[in-house]
């Protein structure tokens, strides 16, 4: 599943292919990857002849923001795909939302299995990133008419690779959390943009195992996990994302980093470190992968 340095690739590339071109028409499909607005028919509607100004990236989401201010939000969730093709190419049936360009390419959403969302909404609100504690409930846009784009984000935890994103911020977060380490990396609320792959780097990097709770960790702890998190994205970012699976880039083509991880399905592989050989656990029901001998496991509490 593309994380975060998978969607900045992305959306680096079609801020290159993309920013300044208009969408003439936009075919949906599937109509269940229209989130907003319903029905499909009205978002095809509402999406013609806008134009694309600027393509970022927030959490695990594609962001088209449109000159007339309103954003079109791409979330790939498992398999999905943003691909600026000529519209001679040959039909895709994977293809779940067709955008017919007025230079005549098209961008097409691609999805084989179909978990990924597409969204049009007001804009606005959308300067809080790394704000709020991520404790406010998660509150569903589906359905509803007026949702700024901020709100989407709502309860997104801060961007790791941000400036603002300090030892001392991340040190804040942590305070007080007993939640293990790997599970807290997954939670979105906590911090944007981590998966699978890049939890289980850091913690190798970090030299943590991913059962230690948040709130056992030191203040070395803390600084080495801050630094570990943020270069393994940015390594990931110049490797242009890790194909481990489905996942390419805007040009259909996939990305170097997956040759660069330390332990991310290395099962059974010698450490790069130890020569200890991965193990894999499964945490919070993710496979979950780590050196038994750098990352030390946790003494049970004595509560426990
Ligand atoms: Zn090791």
């Amino acid at each position: 599943m593309p994380e975060l340095p998978e969607v900045e690739t992305v959306a680096r590339d079609l801020q290159r292919e993309v920013a300044g071109a208009t969408i003439v028409g936009a075919t949906v499909n599937w109509d269940r990857t229209i989130r907003h607005p319903q029905p499909p028919e009205r978002f095809a509607d509402e999406v013609r002849d806008a134009t694309i100004r600027k393509v970022t990236r927030r959490a695990k989401t594609v962001l088209m923001h449109l000159e007339d201010g309103r954003v079109l939000t791409v979330a790939l969730r498992m398999t999905g795909a943003l691909l600026v093709v000529p519209d001679t190419t040959p039909e895709d049936r994977y293809a779940r939302v067709v955008f017919d360009l007025a230079d005549g390419r098209q961008l097409r959403y691609r999805d084989v299995r179909k978990f990924g969302r597409i969204g049009l909404w007001p804009g606005g609100g959308l300067r809080s990133v790394g704000a709020g504690r991520g404790s406010r409930s998660k509150r569903t846009a589906e359905g509803r008419g007026r949702y700024r784009i901020g709100e989407v984000f709502s309860g997104h935890g801060p961007e790791p690779l941000a400036r603002s994103f300090s030892a001392e911020r991340f040190a804040e977060r942590l305070k007080g959390r007993s939640a293990r380490l790997k599970a807290l990396l997954l939670d979105q609320s906590f911090i944007a943009g981590v998966g699978n792959i890049y939890a289980d780097e850091a913690l190798w990097r970090a030299r943590l195992h991913p059962l230690r709770a948040a709130d056992t960790l030191d203040a070395a702890d803390v600084r080495r996990l801050h630094r570990s998190v943020r270069q393994v994205l940015r390594q990931a970012v110049a490797n242009r994302g890790s194909s481990v699976s489905d996942y390419v880039d805007a040009k259909g083509e996939r990305g170097s980093n997956a040759d660069r991880l330390a332990v991310y399905r290395r099962t059974e592989q010698p450490c790069f470190r130890c020569g200890t050989r991965i193990k894999r656990i499964v945490v919070t029901q993710r496979s979950t992968h780590f050196c038994p001998r750098c990352q030390v496991e946790p003494v049970a509490s004595v509560e426990e």
